[in-house]
């Protein structure tokens, strides 16, 4: 009876503890699953890489989250270029496979204590790493990044234990890092003039509305400014179709090279680019045109047979601020400035070419007069 009794209660015990077990085990569980909704809902590389570098180390109590992506192509640094999240300093890019195959010798995940060697290459900035979990990120059987995850609590991870969440997990980061960088580069080519790398027409039309929002909502300036080489024809004819393509993308690289960051280069159309300079007064505008005309200018370039020549632009300028803002349609604002610059370039073609023309938007205070003059007028006529 008496033992039946104890057996009873070890019995109690053992189903309080397996309850216990599996409620932690649930909550767990339920964490990866958070966490999976998460990355999946991540549109963006910058936005994923914080989630997994930032606040995994959070929400998984972790000491140090590190990530290497195997980058050869630069695809995944090209959409991170003006990234300046912390999150940063834990990521490493490759361009090969070998750092990532010391790693992974068998090509599997890795649990428990890592040697001092593979514990620097895993968390160089991070000594007190006492146990990690090293994912391998595969896509299509090839090796795309490695995610460690360390703690300095030694018995945090262990190569006895199964863990066949973290193997999910795994998986589910290497179909959205893919994901985004793929869908990111998709839509940034469709905005990219594929010969000079600057943005083409879509992408300048889109960006000029947004910009012209931002004029009457912010009360900024806004400058445009047309660029049409001059006799490029001639380029074609005399050197050959190829050395005429090799100069526009010169000129998209100085322009761009010319330009703040936040000023917006593309190339409008055959021969001819169109710049935005947001929150740029007149005057500047003036001088940054001028400036680019003299660089074009100078800009020395050889034919085939490596003979120099050189050409020449004409532009066009034209500026805007909130009190040009004629409409309050973006449409007929993006109209009116097209062709205030396009009327100044070819003001500075009329006046000889290697030239810079401005031209004036007309100003909401003279158009509302103008309009309101009207109204007066046919009514005192009605009358
Ligand atoms: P202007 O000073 O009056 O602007 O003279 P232009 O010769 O520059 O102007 P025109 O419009 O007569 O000729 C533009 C030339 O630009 C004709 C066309 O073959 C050339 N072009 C347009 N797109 C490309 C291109 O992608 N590559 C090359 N190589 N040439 C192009
Ligand atoms: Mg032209
Ligand atoms: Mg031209």
């Amino acid at each position: 009876m008496e033992s039946l009794k104890r057996e009873n209660n070890d019995l109690k015990r053992s189903l309080r503890l397996l309850t216990h077990k599996t409620k932690q085990n649930e909550t767990v569980l339920q964490s990866f699953f958070d966490m999976e909704i998460r990355l999946l809902g991540c549109h963006q590389l910058a936005e994923l890489l914080d989630l997994i570098l930032l606040e995994f180390k959070q929400h998984f109590h972790l000491t140090a989250v590190n990530l290497i992506l195997f980058d050869p192509e630069q695809a995944a640094r090209g959409l991170l270029d003006d990234d300046t999240s912390q999150a940063t300093c834990s990521l490493r890019f490759v361009d090969n496979h070998r750092l990532l195959k010391s790693l992974f010798p068998n090509a599997t995940l890795r649990f428990g204590q890592l040697s001092p060697p593979i514990n620097s290459i895993a968390f160089p900035n991070t000594p007190s790493i006492h146990s990690s979990a090293l994912l391998p990120l595969i896509r299509h059987n090839c090796l795309i990044g490695s995610l460690h995850l360390g703690s300095n609590d030694p018995s945090r991870y262990s190569d006895e234990i199964n863990y066949d969440y973290l193997e999910h997990l795994a998986s589910v980061i290497a179909v959205c890092i893919e994901n985004c960088i793929n869908q990111q580069n998709l839509k940034r080519l469709s905005t990219i003039d594929m010969l000079t790398k600057v943005h083409n027409r879509r992408a300048f039309d889109q960006e000029l509305l947004k910009e012209l929002s931002r004029v009457s909502r912010l009360k900024i300036q806004l400058s445009c400014l047309f660029i049409d080489l001059d006799y490029f024809k001639l380029v074609n004819d005399n050197f050959g179709h190829q050395i005429g393509d090799r100069v526009l993308q010169s000129i998209g690289l100085l322009l761009k090279q010319n330009l703040r960051k936040t000023d917006f280069v593309a190339r409008y159309g055959g021969e001819e680019f169109a710049i935005l300079l947001p929150n740029c007064s007149m005057e500047k505008t003036l001088q940054i045109s001028e400036q680019l005309r003299k660089k074009i200018a100078n800009m020395v370039m050889h034919n085939d047979d490596h003979l120099p020549f050189r050409i020449s632009a004409s532009i066009g300028c034209t500026h805007c601020t909130p009190i040009n803002t004629t409409t309050d349609d973006l449409n007929a604002q993006a109209h009116a400035l097209l062709k205030a610059a396009d009327a100044a370039v070819y003001a500075a073609k009329e006046k000889g070419r290697n030239r810079i023309e401005y031209r004036d938007l007309p100003d909401r205070q003279a158009s509302l007069w103008r309009h309101a003059n009207r109204l007066t007028s046919s009514s005192l006529m009605d009358n």
